[in-house]
């Protein structure tokens, strides 16, 4: 059976086996897609502990997005017969939230530290830059914003950053100033958790020991997306004792321009003294079709480590490909695909949409609204980023910490309560003036603004005394009340989807309590593992400092704090759609490690994919391309591809041409669903738009509608109406393949074409509703 280590084995080849059950040293498995390496990490954990040579506690295992994750987890629930949820597996930010949540007071954090989401740290930079009387246009806020993530990623303080110039010695001053504004606030970005987390593990010597003892095998999947701050964290966490596994493939590296290195794989096998890199060369989860497509794709590649892959499973079905004319087509096109899949019998969500950019999903989605079809979007604008649920969560916040400035200012005069720009400017000054938080502030403003924002931080108050003792629940129901939320949201027009949202903020609240279990990744450390930390000679002083749960409930943090970091950590996961059979939409980046009976990728368009902004350089190609190659490697049973003559893109219109990856896959592989080479895709829509776009480096012809290319010279595709077909000429439709035309008759919309499609037979067709392109 499962549960017993022999069970666990069976069915891994002969190099999985190999790699699961390897003795305790740092080991390197570089490997393509799909050929278990996310299997051999999970199985080698489950071995370990059923063998006995390893506890649930001893282990780490970090893993890129929350999906996998869960995933992992879940098989490892369904290995083992000992819990799972208590062990440290997570993302890099989940697991140091886990940890800084444990030794808040050593990190000198607030206990109830609240993490900033994106948005609200682009909030912060915009404050200060306009407290700082910068020129928002010199200094960007999203640049800005980047530019400190990049520096923490980078392992450097304000103080360690090389000024060049004075643009950098500006941009590090508000560096400075965000760092101090957050730690005031009590609040931390993503990035600062890494940091953090790195930074205490590197001066308490004591800590880092405690750590270092404590995990005997740590395993990191995904492992050519690290970037520096993640390997140097890694080190921290590795003792003489520990045993690292990495996983990786540096054909799935796709996070360069977020400052990931691939070289760390080299580094790693240098650092970590790997004696053999492990290479897996079978793939298990895509018919033969699909991996050659992905296989010749990558070949394009130059700077490779080189590996191979291949598969017993036979070719499969051909990769269909399609070419829309709008993107609206092309989403009803996907639509009647998906609904037919599901028809033959696949579940919703083994069937997943990929695209390259987040703006792309828009049309999707409503498609799939009106065609009543349940479906889950990963990013975008999720279920806690959502306007009213921010709202809420704002006033969450300031229950559990007053000083968070960023919630103050976003629902401070929301609903209105007569508080206007100039009120919070003096108040901002007075605050910056006395170095306090925003509503440490409030009786420095005189008149009355000054009494109207006496009376919102006294109602802030008011609701966190009479939420004492309430549970999560009952919590959000106050605030929603008190807070004037749920009535402002009756007035309003659109006021009902929000009202719906705020419900399920309920909901969601509600599931976190009890099916997740409260504080899955929250509470930090277990009261065990307290006297634990003592027992394994971890100094009094750490000990008690850091691991001291709350006398009487023995809680390391609040239900509601643990709710709100959830929120923030989970932002990517809609609880309103979990649980429920619905066709999964996201962005090739999120699917990274995950798999699905049939994977549609769309806008495979110029400009779009490979995007626009990566198509000029060699290296940036190269990552679009290992991009595709994730996407491509995501599908186990079906792939489609599919771009559009025109897009509606940030409210333009734009007329593409198909991305240049169509010419890098094996034609053998592919089954055109529409003709290749007609229509806009073709070597005249090349050439067009190459004299028109000269020198824009534009992948895509971007103009207003009217000047439509198609107007010109005449090889566009026929459109219905002015159906200019002849006897004898070969056409195509997209049910019954090439066919030749046989008869015509009637005009406008009446016409009528008699086709020979062959082995289909003769057919009549209306020409107003059946699509025929002509084939030269
Ligand atoms: P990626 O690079 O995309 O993350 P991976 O190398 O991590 O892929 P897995 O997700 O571990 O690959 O495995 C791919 C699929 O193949 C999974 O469905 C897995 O269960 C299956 N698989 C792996 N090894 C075997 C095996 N020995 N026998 C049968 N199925 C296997
Ligand atoms: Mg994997």
């Amino acid at each position: 059976s499962g549960h017993e280590p022999q069970g666990l084995l069976r069915g891994l080849n002969p190099e999985q086996l190999a790699a699961v059950t390897l003795p305790a040293k740092s080991a390197l498995i570089l490997a393509g897609a799909g050929s278990g390496k996310t299997r051999v990490l999970t199985t080698r954990i489950a071995w370990l502990i059923q063998t006995g040579q390893l506890t649930p506690g001893g282990v780490m295992a970090v893993t890129f997005t929350n999906k996998a994750a869960k995933e992992m987890l879940t098989r490892l629930g369904a290995m083992l017969p000992v819990p799972v949820r208590g062990m440290w597996v997570g993302t890099f930010h989940g697991l140091c939230n886990r940890f800084l949540r444990a030794h808040w007071k050593l990190a000198n954090l607030p206990q109830g530290f609240q993490i900033l989401d994106s948005s609200d740290q682009l909030s912060a930079v915009k404050r200060i830059i306009k407290a700082m009387n910068l020129d928002d246009e010199r200094f960007v806020p999203k640049q800005v914003t980047w530019f400190i993530a990049g520096s923490k990623e980078e392992g450097l303080r304000p103080k360690d950053v090389d000024v060049r110039d004075e643009q950098s010695r500006v941009m590090v001053q508000v560096y400075q100033a965000y760092e101090e504004q957050c730690q005031r606030e009590g609040v931390v970005d993503f990035a600062e958790l890494m940091l953090r987390t790195y930074e205490l593990l590197r001066d308490n010597v004591a800590l880092r020991e405690h750590y270092q003892r404590r995990f005997r095998h740590i395993l990191v999947d995904e492992f050519q997306d690290t970037n520096r701050l993640q390997y140097a964290w890694l080190k921290m966490f590795t003792g003489p004792q520990t045993a690292v596994m990495a996983v990786g493939d540096d054909d799935q590296s796709i996070y360069a321009f977020r400052g990931a290195q691939v070289g760390n794989m080299t580094a790693f096998e240098r650092e970590f003294g790997v004696e053999q890199v492990i290479k897996l060369e079978r793939n298990y989860r895509s018919y033969g079709n699909i991996l050659d497509a992905a296989n010749e794709l990558i070949s394009h590649n130059t700077n490779r480590l080189g590996k191979n892959l291949s598969t017993e499973a036979g070719p499969g079905e051909p990769v269909r490909v399609f070419e829309a004319t709008s993107d609206f087509s092309e989403a009803q096109w996907f639509v009647d695909e998906a609904r037919q899949l599901h028809r033959d019998g696949m579940a919703r969500s083994d069937i997943a949409l990929l695209y390259r950019s987040n703006a792309q999903s828009r049309v999707i989605e409503s498609a799939l609204f009106n065609a009543g079809m349940p479906y889950k979007v990963y990013g975008g604008l999720r279920f806690f980023e959502r306007a009213e649920v921010k709202h809420a969560l704002s006033y969450l916040r300031l229950i559990e910490n007053p000083n968070d400035d960023t919630s103050f200012l976003r629902v401070v005069n929301f609903p209105t309560r007569g508080i206007g720009t100039r009120t919070l400017e003096l108040l901002q000054d007075a605050a910056r003036a006395s170095g306090r938080s925003l509503s440490q502030s409030v009786t420095a403003v005189p008149g009355k603004g000054g009494s109207n924002l006496q009376a919102f931080v006294a109602l802030i108050d008011a609701m966190r005394e009479a939420t004492k003792g309430l549970n999560l629940r009952q919590i959000i129901e106050h605030m929603l009340h008190e807070s004037g939320l749920l009535d402002f949201y009756k007035t309003d027009k659109e006021g009902q989807d929000r009202i719906e949202n705020l419900e399920e903020l309920v909901n969601a609240a509600e599931a976190f309590v009890t099916q997740e279990g409260f504080g899955k990744d929250a509470v930090a450390l277990p009261i065990d593992e307290h006297a634990g930390a003592i027992a394994e000679g971890l100094p009094k002083a750490v000990a008690s400092v850091d691991l001291t749960p709350d006398a009487e409930t023995g809680e390391i943090m609040s239900p509601l704090a643990a709710f709100l970091t959830h929120a923030s950590l989970e932002a990517g996961d809609n609880q309103a759609q979990a649980g429920q059979d619905a066709i999964q939409l996201m962005t090739v980046h999120s699917a990274k490690g995950l798999e699905f009976d049939a994977v549609f990728i769309t806008g495979l368009e110029e400009g779009l994919f490979p995007h626009e902004n990566s198509v000029s350089d060699v290296d940036g190609l190269e990552e679009e391309r290992r991009l595709m190659y994730v996407a491509i490697t995501r599908a186990r049973k079906r792939l489609y591809l599919s771009f559009s003559q025109t897009r509606m893109l940030h409210g333009q219109t734009r007329y593409n041409i198909k991305s240049r990856f169509f010419d890098e896959l094996p034609e053998s592989a592919l089954r055109w669903l529409t003709p290749r080479n007609q229509g806009f895709g073709s070597g005249f829509a090349r050439e067009y738009q190459s004299a028109w776009a000269k020198g824009s480096g534009l992948g895509s012809i971007v103009g207003a509608g009217n000047v439509a290319p198609r107007n010109a010279p005449a090889s566009g595709p026929v459109t219905k109406s002015s159906h200019g077909l002849r006897v004898g000429q070969s056409v195509f439709h997209t049910r019954f393949g090439e066919g030749v035309l046989v008869t015509l008759e009637g005009t406008g919309d009446d016409a009528r074409a008699q086709v020979n499609f062959g082995r289909h037979g003769m057919k009549w067709l209306a020409l107003s509703v059946a699509k025929l392109t002509p084939i030269e």
